[in-house]
């Protein structure tokens, strides 16, 4: 932020020269990796244009059966600030800070919120009693999540932290909205209807904020493949409790659901958006939009139970 800071001194052409440095020169934007889509769009939301964002864990990538590429320590080490979420959910992360010898900071942005233990998880590090990754489902973690993101970036960038307390600040305006939103859809569901199938466990932040019951054969973690009687189980389930709410996720295989719809008789729902964005024009481009569809969808699904 060098020439930013020696525009500033000339204080009535300072205006102008501000807006032209910080929108024109890339070279003076903060480098920020994110460790996956969804992060990468809140460190967008409040850095706007001070930071240049990359992702590990682009769109529509499984962040569970990530491994790290030579290309992406090399990435690492030319930023200054690598945005991980915690919770065990990134386990490669560290060991790719060690291999890349990375000094810059890292900020985990799940800082202070309150953790959820599995439920129904089962292999790959994400057994029953694990803590629960999938914070970011409850939108008001999300408000401590911009927080915890716009301290990283103040403390980089003191002269930004104005810019960076009103973005996040904003944002949580928008998060709470979107809460109050969500409770008004599903509120109009019966509660014996709110019960859903996913392919993965990571719906516990949200089925606890919103008072639905997820059910997922595959667990935890999209690596894991449920047995076939686990899965005879859980068709006889869909049976006794009548669910017809039953969704796959944008980065998992299809294939186990399928069959819980052949042999089940119940029909597959559209796509939800869970660890992963969409591309950008997709309908989960952001998290807001994420949420908004996932929100949607589902009560929508659990209306037919
Ligand atoms: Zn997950």
């Amino acid at each position: 932020m060098k020439n930013l800071r020696d525009t500033v001194i000339k204080p009535l052409a300072a205006l102008t020269l501000f807006a032209v440095v910080t929108i024109s020169s890339a070279a003076d934007k903060i480098p920020v990796l994110a460790s996956f889509s969804i992060l990468g769009d809140l460190v967008r939301v409040v850095g706007a244009d001070r930071v240049a964002v990359t992702m590990l864990v682009g769109p529509d990538e499984d962040a569970h059966v990530f491994e790290p590429k030579p290309g992406d320590a090399k990435n690492l080490l030319q930023t200054r600030l690598l945005v991980t979420n915690g919770l065990g959910f990134e386990p490669w992360a560290q060991k790719l800070v060690k291999s890349a010898g990375y000094k810059g900071q890292t900020v985990v942005a799940s800082q202070g919120v309150k953790p959820r233990q599995m439920v129904a998880g089962k292999g790959h590090g994400h057994d029953r009693g694990d803590t629960d990754p999938h914070a970011w489902q409850d939108p008001t973690n999300v408000t401590l999540y911009v927080r915890n993101i716009a301290a990283a970036l103040s403390k980089l960038d003191p002269e930004g932290k104005t810019i960076y307390q009103a973005n996040s600040e904003a944002y949580a305006k928008e998060l709470q909205a979107l809460d109050a939103d969500a409770k008004t859809q599903i509120a109009a569901i019966p509660a014996d209807k709110r019960k859903v199938i996913t392919s993965h466990d990571a719906f516990g932040y949200f089925g606890a904020r919103y008072g639905i019951k997820f059910l997922a054969p595959q667990g935890a973690s999209t690596g894991s493949e449920p047995s076939a009687k686990e899965v005879a189980q859980l068709i006889r389930q869909i049976r006794k409790e009548k669910i017809k709410a039953v969704f796959v996720e944008n980065m998992s295989n299809p294939k186990l659901l399928a069959q819980l719809s052949k042999d089940a008789g119940v029909t597959v729902g559209p796509t939800l958006y869970v660890d992963a964005l969409s591309a950008p024009q997709g309908p989960a481009g952001s998290y807001l939009q994420l949420m908004r569809h996932n929100v949607t969808q589902l009560a929508a699904g659990m209306k037919l139970n």
